[in-house]
């Protein structure tokens, strides 16, 4: 890997962060007259641990990593927009990404004026590393991986990913939000071996809690440290922590959804691949299916008119005529079931 300081855009390295007053008052009070907080309405007068120490704690112990190397953000979202902020200059630097993918690396990419090149997959929605690194030239400062993958589901091959860790000097980031339906370990476990490697994982899918809004970033404590520096102070509100504590607590429940989740993915796949369907469903190591229907304008269109929306991929230029189906609960892929059988087109 390059010297940190040269991945690192000279602003951000040299910049002195925001320090809050939660910030500069360390040890214990019992007057709290330092953060401008109305007296009343406790405990949602103050403001939250801008660290958030105690929820980093839990997460150190549940994924065997220390509390430094970890990143808290509103989303996975955010961890994204933060990496090529704090690495990508703006109408200089650029980023890699597989195709198709997750489209908010692009997306970030785009709104910092930051070039994303876009390296399909192939065929199996497998990757070639040696195209991926190829793509990347002495101004590609990171370079994004999603597996399992977004909309593919597949997990990519690890020998590849391998190869792109080693051989590639900049940033990789592994998005892993679907890796607790994955039977393949995480990449975090590789967080000592490459200080390159930033691994996202998120409480939106497996752990049930999109609506909570929090995501991981996992990697050196030096990468960690510069998020850090540049994210908003108080950028993971009280609820939120509070609630991902309680979430956090009890990873029994999070293993059996997780179960049943995995039991209805195959149960659709193997219904929708014969007949009367017949369709090519694409493996899934993730908690929704790629489905190649043909006619997927049409079958979107016809499952919305009986109420049930899945994601039309179709404008994918790797996915013609595919549907993503999410995998919900067996009365709700039985009704999705049903509703195909009846469609006529
Ligand atoms: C759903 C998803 C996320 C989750 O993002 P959050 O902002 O944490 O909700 C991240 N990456 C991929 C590939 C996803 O599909």
């Amino acid at each position: 890997m390059r010297d940190l300081k040269d991945l690192v855009r000279p602003n951000v390295w040299n910049l002195r962060p925001y320090s809050s007053a939660r910030d500069e008052f360390h040890g214990s009070a019992s007057v709290f007259l330092d953060a401008n907080e109305n007296p009343w309405n406790a405990p949602y007068n103050r403001y939250p641990d801008p660290s958030q120490w105690k929820l980093k704690d839990r997460l150190a112990a549940l994924r065997g990593v220390s509390r430094d190397s970890i990143f808290l953000g509103n989303g996975s979202d955010e961890a994204i927009d933060l990496v090529i902020r704090a690495f990508c200059e703006p109408g200089q630097d650029g980023v890699v990404a597989i195709s198709p993918s997750y489209g908010m690396y692009e997306v970030a990419a785009e709104v910092n004026n930051v070039e994303c090149r876009k390296v399909s997959l192939n065929a199996r929605f497998d990757l070639d590393a040696r195209r991926v690194l190829e793509a990347a030239d002495e101004w590609t400062k990171v370079i994004f991986l999603c597996s399992p993958n977004n909309p593919t589901g597949n997990s990519l091959d690890r020998g590849s990913i391998y190869k792109i860790l080693k051989n590639y000097e900049g940033i990789v980031v592994i998005d892993e939000a679907y890796i607790d339906f994955s039977a393949y370990p995480s990449f975090l476990r590789e967080l000592s071996g490459f200080p390159n490697l930033v691994v996202l994982q998120t409480l939106s899918k497996a752990w049930g809690a999109a609506g909570i809004r929090l995501g991981m970033a996992f990697a050196s404590p030096e990468i960690i440290a510069v998020l850090n520096k540049i994210k908003y102070p108080y950028n993971v509100n009280r609820l939120t922590q509070e609630k991902a504590l309680e979430l956090l607590g009890d990873e029994a429940t999070m293993r059996r959804r997780v179960g049943e989740i995995l039991k209805e993915r195959d149960r659709l796949a193997r219904i929708l691949s014969r007949p009367p369907f017949s369709y090519r469903v694409y493996p899934s190591d993730a908690n929704f299916v790629l489905v190649n229907v043909g006619r997927a304008e049409a079958i979107y269109k016809e499952l919305l008119r009986r109420g049930i929306v899945v994601r039309n991929r179709n404008s994918v230029q790797e996915c013609r005529g595919c549907l993503r189906v999410t995998v919900g609960t067996p009365r709700e892929n039985d009704r999705l079931l049903d509703a195909m059988r009846r469609i006529r087109l």
